[in-house]
């Protein structure tokens, strides 16, 4: 993929990408697919959208399954027959979860329960607006998909090959390694928050919401951290506006601003691009779909760190230079909990200036600790206790 990880702080394990060639500027660094994605709120139910891929939807040959939940829309029965295997039939559909043999009329019996569950999420999820609970659901229901992907080698399900090439060539790597190597920032979900997705695994697949157990704030925390604005060209302006506290706001990774994105996604390897109100790359979305190009903004140097901007680092039209500097200081430090040690933020704040508001002294994210300690030590695989034990198949 042109990129390497890097670990650049020894102390906190922080890892960084750079390239292992020379780029221009302009020129496409890689791209990447997401492992999960989630289409904005407002913009779920009105179909113009596909929600598996994001792209804008021709009304004459959109897929329009009945009775789904979500009120999901696809571009193409493609679109429509991998967001049911990732995820979409777990979460939001009532076909047993596991292949025929090891099901054995298990899905039947919690139908009725699994359909409250459901209907209880989608409202849930309508209610808050937000995209990080979406995303964690689905990362569990890939995951799934992977492992009974694995249960039936005739029906192999395709896990992220992003993730292999990238990770020291370890054949196992899983979706939850990969997640517990990333940063994050606890989220505190109310009761209610985890209860709601509980109901919806658990009554799909018996023992499943044990893989949530106590790391619910936590995967919310990393998908708030990592997940990127999905943006098409200079984005959209019609985004409902939200009467919720700064500090309340959901923001995702894009120099365009979050209210510009169509959804949000969640990348492997991309969430370890930091941040740079400088950056030496962009993220874009030139295919119209969530599939996200990294483009050089300057020539690069085989070596040279790759960055990009969490947050709108423009001087927009009635800002000041240097409320434009406040603004996306203040933005970093209410998304991300940090403040900004950039070259560009270097030059432009003094250190006398006050900076109270931003409510941050340093960095306040976080990795876990298999993370911290996992150099020499193989990390071991997230236990999946929901897993039948029975004969193997084959
Ligand atoms: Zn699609
Ligand atoms: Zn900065």
């Amino acid at each position: 993929m042109n990129v390497k990880v890097l670990v650049s702080d020894e102390k906190d394990s922080r890892k960084r990408l750079s390239v292992t060639k020379d780029f221009k500027k302009g020129e496409v660094i890689y791209k990447e697919e997401p492992v999960v994605v989630a289409l904005d709120i407002d913009l779920q139910g009105k179909g113009t959208h596909c929600t598996h891929c994001l792209r804008v939807v021709d009304q004459d040959t959109a897929v329009k399954p009945e009775n789904d939940r979500l009120k999901s829309v696809y571009c193409s029965k493609d679109c429509e027959a991998k967001s049911k295997a990732q995820s979409d039939n777990l979460l939001f559909g009532l076909e047993p979860v596991l292949p025929a043999e090891l099901d054995s009329g298990l899905g039947r019996l919690t139908q009725g329960e699994r359909d409250k569950a459901q209907t209880k999420f989608v409202s849930h999820l309508e209610s808050q607006g937000k995209l990080a609970p979406l995303l964690v659901a689905r990362f569990v229901a890939r995951q799934v998909a992977i492992e009974t992907g694995k249960m039936n080698p005739h029906k192999p399900t395709s896990s992220p090959a992003d993730l292999h090439a990238l990770v020291d060539g370890e054949d196992d790597y899983g979706l939850y390694d990969h997640m517990e190597r990333l940063r994050f920032i606890e989220a505190n979900p109310t009761e209610e928050d985890t209860k709601v997705l509980c109901d919806v695994l658990a009554t799909a697949l018996p023992g499943l919401d044990k893989s949530l157990e106590g790391q619910h704030s936590k995967y919310l925390g990393k998908m708030n951290y990592n997940a990127f604005g999905v943006v098409f060209e200079n984005g959209r302006d019609d985004k409902p506006k939200t009467s919720e506290r700064p500090e309340d706001q959901e923001r995702t990774r894009t120099p365009y601003g979050t209210s510009r994105q169509v959804g949000s996604g969640f990348y492997a390897v991309s969430s370890y691009i930091g941040h740079s109100c400088s950056p030496s790359a962009t993220p874009s979305f030139p295919s119209g779909t969530s599939e996200i190009a990294i483009v050089a903004a300057r020539d690069l140097k085989e070596g040279d760190e790759l960055t990009i901007s969490y947050v709108d680092c423009n001087v927009n039209e009635g800002e000041t230079s240097e409320e434009a500097t406040r603004r996306r200081r203040y933005e970093l430090a209410r998304g991300w909990r940090f403040k900004c040690e950039c070259s560009r933020c270097a030059s432009e704040v003094t250190p006398g200036d006050n900076e109270g508001h931003l409510g941050v002294e340093a960095d306040e994210s976080k990795v876990d600790d298999v993370a911290v300690h996992e150099r020499g030590e193989q990390p071991q695989p997230a236990e999946a206790s929901w897993i039948p034990v029975g004969p193997a198949l084959d």
